[in-house]
Order: structure tokens, then sequence, then C-alpha cells
């Protein structure tokens, strides 16, 4: 592969940037304390419609999953987004949104009697399932739904495996497509997912050409196939720069011109990090600090167990903006986290100015994957959130 330099690299990267100046952030800092994650409202407009744009043709479910702050679904669903939703509390956050459930998907592919029963009753028709088990759910308790079944299928450049639990592998799926035919189920089309984080857009191009082959062998058995949903993955900057939106947009659209250009369906895509991780930035507090063995070590008032989860769970590596780093040097330190726990290390390898205690850091790309799986572990609570612009 090229490895683009400079200027026109600069042009295919975006890096991640925070939603507001260290002079903001110390206003809302001293109005509403620390941590507190800031949501910018203008730039989660900003990115759904570059999303759109980059996919022509696709009608954009934000998946609620990545952040279902309800100052986020409220933006979302007055641009006219769609949603999916994958439990009971999932959607009872996207009606208070203002979400209709004919704008909802159900893309969880287990579902609990319950969950399934509570969604279907709200109004919402559209569900996902990968297995024969699920088809009998579904025939049970919703047999008029509409459903979409879940391939698994590899994304080799994503951080996050998300077939290597669900999705029916390939080769059994005509069985199962069968058995929801068995049931008189309405089988209307296939989703699958990339992975979560996927740096490489040629993914989406080789796995498309796979579903169509598929897609083919189904339709030829007489499914009524309309919609194809090809999930979420869309990347977002952290400590590594992502690829824009655009170009990234450009070869999945690209792939699905190769692969399904030819049939007239309608497009789908579950994006959750692309559009809610750039939107929101944590501000939080230097609350102590320490030299141990000749390395600075600072404290700060959120860690792994608060905001910082998402380095836990979702291996996201966020970079930490420190005010004027430029003028005032930099040294290996380690930033750990509030809690007791001594696992609770946010960062060892970045170089940051000597810290004061009591002074702000900002941190972008919050907003998918971190408030989201936050816990008040030690009696410390969870970061709140506010909405600016
Ligand atoms: C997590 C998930 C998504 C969102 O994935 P992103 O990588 O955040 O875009 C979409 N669909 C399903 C079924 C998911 O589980």
């Amino acid at each position: 592969m090229i490895q683009l330099q400079g200027v026109a690299r600069a042009a295919f990267v975006r890096e991640a940037r925070a939603v507001l100046d260290f002079d903001l952030a110390r206003q809302l800092a001293f109005e509403y304390g620390t941590p507190l994650l800031v949501v910018s409202k203008s730039k989660l407009i900003d990115t759904y419609h570059a999303m759109r744009q980059a996919l022509p043709g696709v009608d954009l479910y934000y998946a609620a999953k990545s952040n279902c702050d309800l100052n986020i679904l409220s933006t979302l669903c007055a641009e006219n987004a769609f949603v999916d939703i994958c439990s009971e509390g999932e959607l009872d956050a996207a009606l208070a949104a203002g979400f209709t459930p004919d704008r909802m998907l159900h893309t969880h592919p287990c579902k609990t009697d319950r969950n399934l029963l509570r969604c279907y009753d709200a109004g919402v028709r559209w569900f996902v399932f990968d297995n024969s088990f699920e088809a009998e759910k579904i025939a049970r308790l919703a047999p008029d739904a509409s459903l979409l079944m879940r391939l698994a299928v590899s994304g080799n450049s994503s951080m996050i495996n998300l077939s290597s639990k669900f999705g029916a592998p390939l080769e059994d799926a005509l069985e199962i497509l069968q058995c929801a035919r068995q049931l008189g189920l309405n089988v209307r089309g296939f989703s699958f997912h990339v992975g979560s984080q996927c740096t490489d857009p040629e993914d989406y191009r080789s796995v498309l050409r796979s579903v169509r082959g598929f897609w083919d062998q189904a339709a030829e058995l007489g499914f009524g196939l309309e919609i194809l949903d090809i999930g979420g993955g869309f990347p977002a900057p952290y400590l590594e720069n992502a690829p824009t939106m655009d170009s990234f947009g450009f070869v999945v659209s690209e792939g699905l011109r190769e692969s399904f250009g030819d049939l007239p369906i309608r497009l789908i895509a579950e994006p959750g990090r692309g559009l809610s991780a750039e939107c929101t930035t944590l501000i939080t507090r230097v609350i102590g600090k320490s030299t141990r063995w000749g390395t600075p070590w600072y404290i700060i008032d959120d860690g792994l167990y608060g905001s910082f989860s998402g380095k836990v769970f979702d291996h996201a590596d966020f970079p930490l903006i420190v005010e004027n780093a430029w003028d005032r040097g930099a040294e290996a330190c380690v930033i750990a986290g509030p809690t007791c726990d001594s696992s609770d290390v946010v960062s060892r390898d970045q170089y940051l100015p000597v810290l004061e205690v009591g002074e702000l850091l900002l941190v972008p790309s919050m907003g998918a994957y971190a408030g989201a799986s936050a816990s008040p572990f030690n009696g410390l609570p969870v970061a709140r959130t506010i909405q600016i612009d």
C-alpha cells in the first residue's frame, strides 16, 4: 500500500477534536462540576449529515446502544434519522426522544419473550433473527413481524468482531431460512455487521460480494427480499486518526453499487460510533499527583470504571488534551482514574506537560461506548452529561 504523506494524507483522515475550548470548559466545570460529558448538538448534526452524504441512498438507523442519551436521540430524531434498538430500555429512550415505532428496527438476534413482546406491543414491526430457535420464538409471539436475517461475516480490519457471537454462518443460513419459511415467517432481507471501529472500508466491499452470493441463492428459493442492512462499523478517530467520512463512505457506496446496484431494494445501515463518538468531549480534572519511582503520576476524577470504560470494553485509546500543551514541554507520565483499583489506569504512554492539581483535561471522541458503559463503582457517580450549541 502507498503511504501518503503530509498534506495529501491529511485530506483523507480526520483527527479527534474537542467540541469546546478550555475557556468554555472552565465555565462549564465551574457551573456543573467535573467529570462532565459535553455533547455538541451542532457537531452531531454535522456528523449525521456528513454520513448521509457519504452514503447516498442509505437510510441511517442510529444504534442506540452506542449512547442512548436523550440529547443525542432527540437531535437525531429531529433530523429524521431512524433508530436501531435492542431492549426495552432502548425502546423507552427512543420513544421519549420522539421516535415513532415505525422508525425503529429491533436488531437483537436473541430476545427475551418480554423484550420482544414489549417492543411488538409498542408497535415495532421490524426484527432481526439469526437462528431457528429465535424464529420459533418470533412465530409464537410476533408472527406477522417483518424480519431481517443477520448473517455472520468477517471484517478483517475491525477492532471489535461482531460476528463472533451473532449472525448465522453462511453455511447454515439457507437451512435457517427454510425453517423460518416453514413457520410462516416473513423474511424480507439480510443484515450483517463488519465489526465495530472498522478502519478499512474494503472490508465492506468483500463482505457485500459474499452476501450478494447468498442473496441470489435465497432469491432463487423464492424469498421476497427487499432490504439490505449493512450494519454499523463506521470508525471514529481516537489516539489514531480515522478515515474521513467521505473517503470511507465512497468505498462502501462503491461496494453497494458493485454488488447490489442492479436490485431495486432499500438500503439501510445501523451506525452507532460513527454518529455518536465525536459529538462528545469529557472534561476531567486532575485531583492529585505524585512521583512514583521517578515517574509522574496524576489522578484524575474519571477513569476506567467511568467514562473511560470504553478503554476496557471497547479497546478505545482516548487522546488527552492539555491546555497550551505546545509551550509546556512533555514527559512520560501515568494518568490514573479515581477508584482504589490499581488497574484503573487511563494512560501510560502519552507524553504530557507537568500538570497541576486542579487543572482540566479535555478528552474528545467520548460519545460512543464510553459513558454508555460507565458504572458508579467505589461510590463514585458517573459523569454528568450536558448539551451545548
Ligand atoms: C453495536 C451494533 C451496531 C453499531 O455498531 P457501530 O460499530 O457502533 O457502528 C449496529 N448494529 C448492531 C446489531 C450492533 O450490535
